[in-house]
């Protein structure tokens, strides 16, 4: 008999397996979690799942690691030394939430907007922004504001659908898909596996992107354009649309405000917005009847270009015309654009003339009949297959709002919206333009215990709607929706902390903060920022900022910044609805959500900050989180908020399997089980739209009414897209002088220039305030398809992928600089200055250098050692962008963002970059190493 040892050569590695949500990027795959002994040994993807399909990316499965990081935070911390030192004292729950209770109570009692509340990449604004709402502060936002809302907003207001979550490509049949700036960490599987259909159908993928990586490095075609110019790339390519007469008339015609008359009344208050008839009806002009009709009159035969007057005598043209004014003039042309924006104007013709052929020659024809508001039925759904997607590359630019309308513009008149083959809307969009929600937090809405009559966050039609002090200044403490960013939908989060510590408009008493790493990745110019957390009152010797509350799972940079931390779980470990009342997971061909459930228990002492908030909640007494008799009302926490919560009678979190038994569908009653049913459903629901309901939604009857059946929209009315936006006039007419609200003097040319109805291009404020000769280089971040945010850094898996940073330079321009690969070299900015080792490669646009965002860490925190290559080799460009523009001629700093929408201007930033003096193997600069307060290996 052999002695030989018997050798498992494929030992089960699990012995339970467990559906949930992966929460490794922004995506919300769904993931299979193999577990064995109750440790977490494989993650995998869900098959069934809508969003994945199965597929899992290198950040989902090395969710392992993250679940073990060594940076997880274990016990609730108060400070005892001075903030910054590290010095925390750990102490028990009760005593963390007494504490907070205390301190939010004060303030709720007195001013409730002295709490500022400002949560990060969460993914349960549907929560946080009611408790901001119950607590009574207008002082809330996510990190939308310094991520994606220019975006959001120019969709919002143009089509009532937008790029990133709330649609997508027709992966199934786009023949021509124009990418503009999207980052592969964000856009990860579903992006990947639609690029992976398009490439097997052979239809041509062009990736508009300063930088050749990621995506752009498997596209077709890829246009190296100078950041912040596509809007004149745009431009240029409807130009040549208008006029080789490319354009989808009868799509303007029906569908879009094309058609509208505007009112041509120079210097009058009427200037600019829609001719109305005497119940209020926009008019279109019937070019049989030669007269202006109502809007609704769909048997007119509407002018789609003209100029007319009216019956009492106005002047008017039809959006459309005034449209083809502007973009028909010769600075449009390619020829008049190609230096600036970096494209060869043959390019931009060549590119214009194949978007046209697809979208009217390649035309996708469904069978499928469909009826559309006007009652008029259409036997087949016929497509223009073109479509396209952008998100932070075009978003980050103090030009971003325009330019992603002009991206709008470009796809409406080829015609491609919703479509066969087009940009499709993901439930619950499409929504009316703008979505009916208005901001809340006036100061006749805002009072000691008592909550906001409506939500901190919506969307604005005039002047009327600003949240401003009866002194015209701000009246929440980022500035959102005053004059100095009058549709700032997401707030102004990268404005928080430094206008707090100075005390404009107003100083605050508490900063509740939720996963948003302000001390460092998250902030511009992160010395001042420092400088701000830890600044003192001269007088009273107290922190000027006076009260810092912070919940994250990690030992992150801003948890040394804080005085109580609320240590959250990790996204194993506990419950979360990917709500339709927040951003879902939504297909094209239907809504969908889904949640997740603990897979594991977590062994530390912490607690998932959503049922934490719900206890703050209920020991407040905020109405909503108590019952009448003052007991809580979730006292199961979030899942039982989940599950029993309804926002309007019938409508919960979570839409699938509502009604008592379980058999309803976005409206019903709560259903005690319905957390059950997900799981046995593998975590999501998805409803299937019928053919008829899939495409044209926005101005489909059939859908239009399933939707509002549904709860997704008021009322079955078309949603017809805004080509000519009347809102931002209303504040251009402001600023000219018209109306009781006007903005401040020193306002008014920027909000005249910026506010212009027609999508149009404008040089970002930073290149256009700081002498160009001596900041010649643009400098922007990419984002690795390998980590998300700051989170990778601490993934021992992915970490081996990328451990540090470098800056990348086209070599040529290198070569002009005396720059080699592997050189120190510095970066200054008129902010500052930074020391990296730079890269060279081909494939960036040569006026562009560029870096991986949020790799550099400092020393100490994220439980990596405190010489790890993050910290002593990884740098980050936050250090070179000031969050606030240089001084214009007044001497008023405005934000560095954009001047509609208040959206951050990463991407504005302008450098020089030379060799380095220092060739010592260290980036600059380097900070004092924090005090580890993970859990270690
Ligand atoms: S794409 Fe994002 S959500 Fe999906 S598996 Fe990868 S990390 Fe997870």
């Amino acid at each position: 008999m052999s002695s030989e040892p018997v050798v498992a050569l494929s030992p089960k590695t699990w012995d339970e397996i467990k559906t949930t949500t992966c929460y490794m990027c922004a995506c919300r795959c769904g993931i299979k979690v193999y577990l064995k002994d109750g440790t977490v040994t494989y993650i995998d993807g869900n098959r069934d799942h809508p969003v994945n399909k199965g597929v899992i990316c290198g950040k989902g499965a090395a969710g392992i690691k993250q679940h073990y990081s060594p940076g997880r935070l274990s016990k609730p911390l108060i400070r005892v030394g001075e903030r910054g030192s590290g010095e925390f004292r750990e102490i028990e729950w009760e005593e963390a939430l007494q504490t907070a209770t205390s301190w939010l109570g004060n303030v709720r009692k007195t001013d409730p907007k002295k709490l500022a509340f400002f949560t990060g990449r969460d993914q349960s604004q549907g929560l946080t922004g009611w408790w901001a709402t119950q607590f009574g502060t207008p002082n809330y936002a996510a990190h939308g504001g310094f991520c994606s809302v220019n975006m959001a907003a120019a969709g919002l207001y143009t089509f009532g659908g937008s790029f990133w979550e709330f649609g997508e490509p027709d992966w199934k049949y786009t023949k021509y898909f124009l990418l503009f700036g999207v980052a592969e960490d964000h856009g990860s599987n579903p992006i990947k596996a639609g690029l992976g259909k398009l490439k097997k159908r052979g239809a041509k993928f062009v990736s508009v992107n300063p930088i050749k990586t990621g995506y752009s490095a498997i596209a077709d075609e890829w246009v190296g354009v100078r950041p912040g110019t596509d809007g004149l790339f745009v431009g240029a390519i409807i130009h040549e649309l208008l006029n080789a007469g490319q354009i989808d008339g009868d799509y303007l015609n029906r569908y879009t405000n094309s058609p509208w008359l505007v009112i041509d009344n120079k210097g009058a208050s009427d200037h600019g917005l829609f001719a109305r008839d005497e119940n209020g009806e926009t008019l279109v002009w019937d070019a049989h009847k030669k007269t202006a009709v109502p809007t609704s009159d769909h048997n007119a035969a509407r002018a789609l270009m003209g100029r007319f007057t009216l019956a009492d005598g106005r002047k008017v043209a039809t959006s459309f015309q005034l449209i083809a004014e502007r973009y028909l003039s010769a600075d449009h042309a390619p020829d008049a654009v190609t230096e600036r924006c970096g494209v060869p104007a043959d390019t931009i013709r060549r590119i214009a003339a194949e978007l046209a052929h697809v979208a009217f020659k390649e035309t996708v024809t469904l069978d499928v009949p469909w009826t559309d508001f006007t009652g008029r039925r259409h036997e087949k759904m016929i497509g223009r297959p073109v479509a396209m997607h952008a998100m932070r590359g075009i978003s980050a630019h103090a030009n971003g709002f325009q330019t992603c309308r002009a991206i709008h513009l470009l796809q409406i008149m080829l015609g491609t919206i919703d479509t066969p083959g087009g940009f499709r809307y993901k439930a619950p969009y499409p929504r009316p333009i703008p979505p009916h929600i208005k901001p809340t937090g006036k100061p006749d809405q805002i009072w000691p215990n008592e909550p906001l009559p409506g939500p901190p966050l919506g969307f604005v039609t005039g002047p009327e709607d600003l949240l401003l002090a009866d002194d015209g200044s701000p009246q929440r403490i980022d500035k959102a929706y005053s004059w100095d960013a009058p549709i700032a939908a997401h707030g102004m989060m990268h404005m928080v902390i430094t206008n707090a510590a100075k005390r404009d408009p107003y100083g605050i008493d508490v900063l509740f903060m939720y996963m948003a790493n302000m001390s460092w990745n998250s902030a511009m110019n992160i010395p001042d920022t420092l400088k701000y957390l830890t600044a003192k009152d001269e007088t009273t010797g107290e922190y000027i900022i006076p009260k810092i509350i912070y919940s994250d799972a990690y030992a992150s940079e801003m948890v040394h910044y804080a005085d109580l931390i609320l240590p959250d779980t990790t996204y194993l470990e506990r419950w979360d609805c990917i709500s339709l009342l927040d951003r879902p997971i939504s297909e094209a061909d239907g809504p969908a959500d889904s949640i997740r459930q603990p897979v594991v228990e977590p062994e530390r002492d912490v607690r998932a900050f959503q049922s934490v908030l719900l206890d703050l909640g209920a020991r407040l007494k905020l109405p909503g989180m108590t019952t009448p008799e003052g007991q809580a009302r979730y006292p199961g926490g979030y899942p039982d908020y989940i599950v029993n919560h309804e926002r309007a009678p019938g409508v919960g979190p979570l839409a699938g399997f509502r009604g008592v038994d379980g058999t309803q569908s976005g409206k019903g009653a709560p259903n005690p089980n319905q957390l059950q049913a997900y799981i046995d459903n593998g975590c999501h629901w998805f409803y299937e739209l019928p053919d008829e309901h899939k495409y044209f939604k926005h101005v489909n009857k059939g859908y239009l009414e399933w939707a509002t059946g549904f709860g997704l929209i008021g009322k079955p009315e078309p949603i017809i897209h805004q080509l000519y936006c009347e809102p931002l006039q209303k504040f251009r007419l402001a600023a000219e002088g018209h109306g009781a609200i006007q903005p401040p003097d020193g306002h008014r040319a920027r909000i005249m220039e910026a506010f212009d109805p027609i999508p149009f291009w404008y040089p970002p404020f930073e290149g256009d305030l700081v002498d160009e000769a001596a900041f010649p280089i643009h400098a922007v971040t990419q984002r690795p398809m390998a980590m998300y945010h700051a989170w990778g850094s601490q993934n021992s898996w992915l970490r081996q992928i990328l451990g540090r940073n470098w800056l990348y330079i086209a070599k040529e321009r290198a070569a002009k600089l005396g720059i080699a690969d592997g050189d120190w070299v510095t970066v200054t900015s008129h902010q500052g200055q930074i020391k990296g080792q730079a890269k060279l490669m081909n494939g960036v646009n040569p006026d562009t250098v560029w870096t991986w965002n949020a790799i550099g860490k400092r020393s100490g925190t994220w439980g990596l050692k405190k010489d790890a290559p993050e910290a002593k080799q990884g740098f980050l460009l936050n250090h070179l962008i000031s969050e606030l523009l240089p001084k214009r001629d007044g001497g008023y700093r405005f934000s560095n963002s954009d001047p509609v929408t208040g959206q951050a201007a990463w991407y504005d930033l302008r450098v020089r970059v030379e060799k380095s003096a220092d060739q010592s193997n260290i980036s600059g600069p380097q900070f004092p190493t924090l005090k580890n307060l993970g859990v270690g290996q």
